[in-house]
């Protein structure tokens, strides 16, 4: 509608019935009628006004939030951050920057689905913003790290971040239907006049965060200008002993989890006399295979850790499915195919195993992305889950199946070849070939083989496993 056209013909109306002659008592109906049709108009215009003004707000309001966590985003902090570090400057008063980043958060995706880790990304914002005071700025930094803008100094800065570190450790995060608990890493840095400009404070905040990354996770660590290298907080005799003590302690544990979940796995395939140790058999293929690659031996231990429980999950599938005689049905098949997120839900709130999750739930991707839970692709494989799905087929190949006789050596190594590319990843192919055609002895498995070295050119093999 023409708000100002219409207005200007109502006022020539007004006009023109001057000069009419017509009786007066018509005149004035006339005139109130016009004079009504204004005051819609001028009354309707307001109301369009205000919610012009309104949605602007909201548009506002919508341009620095964060969709997710309703925290300020990223740009609104860094703007922010800037105008703090300009006020502690001129004023010479306190600033603290705090980043936190969620521990482990991948696995948190993988063990329990994407829409519930956006359910803790909230609710952790909803956490930090009841936490910290009214003056202090929220904000979330990018994916699973968050930041808080504290004007106040360093002292006051490390009192919250280390409330704040127990109050998320002690919540459960729940749903209803998914509960979870999560660790986060801390890093803090105050305002100093040695500083050059505002992002230096959060790039202080940053490199603690990762010190604190690297030294265990679920640690605070404030920068203080002495300790860019982790070693400085850590590296004293006594200290490192109690790690060492705990890491054995550790070790323990989760090796005896391992093991008895591995005897329970051997009942079940005692029914099934052809997989009898197959676990056991995956587990020393793909330990084979992974020091081959070069792997660490933390890394190493834990694709074996993975491999013997990968089938851990066939503990939930109906004992006459597993023991059938010749092929699976279609629907048959469906179900069986659960069982890599049935081993993750029974594993998923046993910490120890955090990192062998997502090797099992993984096991049966495949390279050319056709493979199931989650049709992964090609890198978007965890390493780990690649090594397990080569050692796996080929110890399902050699073995004897109700189904099948089993294969010699080297008919699986040539049906291993085969699947370069499709089923498996090319460059692990490659090195499993290697290794099987001049296995190592069993006695000497001890020793990595060192056919080839981690920094091979063209063997990209991703961050961690
Ligand atoms: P670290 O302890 O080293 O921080 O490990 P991490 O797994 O938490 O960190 P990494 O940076 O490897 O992975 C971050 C993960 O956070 C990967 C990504 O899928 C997840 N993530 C990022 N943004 C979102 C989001 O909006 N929603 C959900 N559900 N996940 C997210
Ligand atoms: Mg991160
Ligand atoms: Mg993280």
């Amino acid at each position: 509608m023409n708000y100002h056209a219409d207005f200007e013909q109502l006022l020539a109306e007004i006009a023109q019935l001057k000069g009419q002659n017509i009786p007066p008592t018509a005149k004035e109906a006339a005139q109130e009628t016009i004079i009504d049709q204004l005051t819609a108009m001028v009354q309707s215009s307001r109301q369009q006004i205000d919610e012009l003004i309104a949605s602007n707000l909201e548009l506002a309001r919508l341009s620095y939030t964060d969709g997710l966590t309703a925290l300020y985003n990223h740009r609104f902090m860094m703007e922010r951050c800037h105008a703090e570090f300009n006020r502690a400057k001129r004023y010479n008063s306190g600033l603290s920057c705090v980043l936190i980043d969620i521990d482990n958060f991948k696995l948190l995706n993988d063990a329990h689905g994407h829409p519930f880790g956006d359910f803790v990304l909230r609710k952790l914002g909803a956490l930090l913003k009841k936490t910290a005071r009214s003056s202090d700025i929220c904000g979330r930094y990018g994916g699973e790290e968050f930041i808080i803008l504290i004007p106040l100094p360093l002292k006051q800065a490390m009192d919250f971040a280390h409330r704040l570190h127990t109050i998320i450790a002690e919540h459960l995060f729940s749903d209803g239907q998914n509960s979870a608990r999560i660790t986060v890493s801390i890093g803090l840095a105050d305002y100093r006049c040695d500083m050059q400009n505002w992002s230096e404070l959060i790039s202080r905040a940053d490199q603690v965060l990762y010190i604190a990354k690297n030294s265990g996770r679920n640690l605070v660590r404030v920068w203080t200008g002495r300790n860019i290298e982790p070693e400085e907080i850590i590296d004293n005799g006594s200290v490192n002993q109690l790690k060492k003590q705990f890491t054995d302690i550790y070790q323990q544990a989760k090796s005896s989890y391992v093991e008895s979940a591995n005897a329970l796995l051997n009942a079940i395939d005692a029914k099934d006399h052809y997989t009898f140790r197959h676990s056991q058999n995956v587990a020393r293929y793909a330990t084979v295979l992974a020091r081959a690659l070069g792997l660490r031996k933390q890394e190493i231990e834990i694709v074996r850790n993975a491999a013997l429980l990968h089938d851990l999950g066939k503990i939930g599938i109906d004992e006459r499915l597993l023991v059938k005689k010749g092929s699976l049905s279609r629907a048959e098949y469906e179900i069986m195919k659960k069982h890599p997120v049935i081993a993750v839900n029974i594993i998923k709130n046993i910490s120890l195993l955090a990192r062998e999750i997502p090797l099992i739930l993984h096991h049966h991707e495949r390279y050319d992305g056709l493979g199931y839970p989650h049709g992964l692709k090609a890198n978007g494989i965890p390493l780990g889950a690649k090594i397990l799905a080569i050692a796996d087929a080929f110890d399902a190949m050699t073995t004897s199946r109700r189904f099948r006789a089993k294969m010699t050596r080297s008919q699986a190594l040539r049906q291993i070849a085969a699947e370069k590319g499709h089923q498996f990843d090319p460059q692990l192919v490659e090195v499993f070939l290697l290794c099987m055609t001049s296995p190592p002895k069993e006695d000497a498995l001890e020793e990595p083989p060192s056919i080839l070295s981690p920094a091979e050119p063209g063997l990209q093999l991703g961050a961690g496993l």
